[in-house]
């Protein structure tokens, strides 16, 4: 199920124009992420060598706007159909990569220009949702 219009300016505006969860400003060709995976099928193409989607999924129950969330392109991208929790894992697994595959990294943080914070992932919804409990 593809959004319509209208609901595309609904998700739009859930956290004001930002990614639900790297907080940034949403820019043309944002994505609508589903936060729970519908898990699309997969169908082999052999004339291009690839897989590639077919109209079914697996959880058609999660094709819901509840179920939606504004995405920039790189986030929603990286989240794949991995779960919220499993896309904080995921990008908190990233600094340990980076230390052992990224010579460039090395190099930059040898040098004082990265500065490594071992701190939790905290999705901007997280955060907006945090400050509405705080104030209301
Ligand atoms: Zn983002």
């Amino acid at each position: 199920m593809a959004l319509s219009k209208k609901e595309r300016e609904v998700l739009y505006t859930k956290y004001d124009g930002r990614c639900a969860y790297c907080g940034g400003l949403l820019k043309k060709g944002w994505h609508a992420d589903h936060i729970e995976a519908i898990v699309r099928d997969f169908k082999y193409n052999k004339e291009k060598s690839r897989f590639e989607t077919t109209s079914t999924c697996r959880k058609p129950e999660n094709e819901k706007l509840e179920n939606y969330n504004p995405a920039c392109a790189s986030c929603n991208i990286q989240k794949n159909s991995f779960t919220i929790e499993e896309f904080r894992y995921n990008i908190k697994k990233f600094v340990a990569s980076l230390n052992k595959n990224s010579t460039q990294y090395k190099f930059a943080k040898r040098y004082g220009l990265i500065q490594e914070n071992d701190i939790p992932v905290t999705f901007y919804f997280e955060r907006v949702e945090a400050n509405q409990n705080t104030y209301n």
